[in-house]
């Protein structure tokens, strides 16, 4: 939409577009937007795979994530990706990894040509990590921090290596067991 330039204009002028004759490139324009999507808290998705603006009354301590039907026990409010469309992360969290609500939405927005990004890169949360394993997991954890199956209160970003130790299977990594 952005780039609609006609190339016959831009044959009969020596500007490609008006902004340029403003001392302004389409770059510049595109990293305000990004840069204010990124700020702009009604743009943010939680850990916990759903848009913060689903995200109620946790300011006066008992809060609770309600998208669509799904009622989510999301703990604590915890922006990580900002999106110009949160509309597409409703999904159900059915374990870590790959059936993480983060994941299966991330997935959705792809498939219909949207974008997301960090807010920060992701790295391994887990505070005892020494293991610089590069490949981040989403993580759904129970209130006594043990991995579950189900949507969590907690929800954090784990290394496979530090996900293998709380598994009581350290040394397996690379063997595709975490996805
Ligand atoms: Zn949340
Ligand atoms: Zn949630
Ligand atoms: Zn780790």
């Amino acid at each position: 939409m952005e780039n609609n330039e006609n190339p016959e204009v831009l044959q009969s002028s020596e500007s490609g577009s008006p902004l340029d004759s403003l001392g302004i490139s389409s770059e510049s324009v595109a990293r305000f937007l990004n840069d204010r999507d990124r700020y702009d808290q009604s743009k943010h998705v939680c850990i916990c795979g759903h848009a913060i603006n689903k995200h109620h009354g946790y300011e006066g301590g008992r809060g609770y994530c309600l998208t669509g039907r799904h009622e989510c026990p999301c703990q604590k409010k915890n922006a990580v990706l900002f999106s110009n469309d949160t509309r597409y992360f409703m999904r159900k969290t059915y374990g870590l990894g790959s059936k993480h609500a983060l994941s299966t939405g991330l997935l959705r927005l792809k498939q219909v040509g949207k974008k997301a990004y960090w807010l920060e890169e992701p790295a391994c949360w887990h505070p005892n990590c020494t293991l610089a394993n590069p490949l981040i997991f989403p993580v759904s954890l129970d209130k006594g921090s043990q991995i579950i199956d189900k949507p969590g209160p907690i929800n954090v970003l784990l290394c496979e290596s530090c996900i293998l130790n709380m598994k009581g299977l350290a040394g397996h990594e690379g063997k595709g067991w975490i996805w």
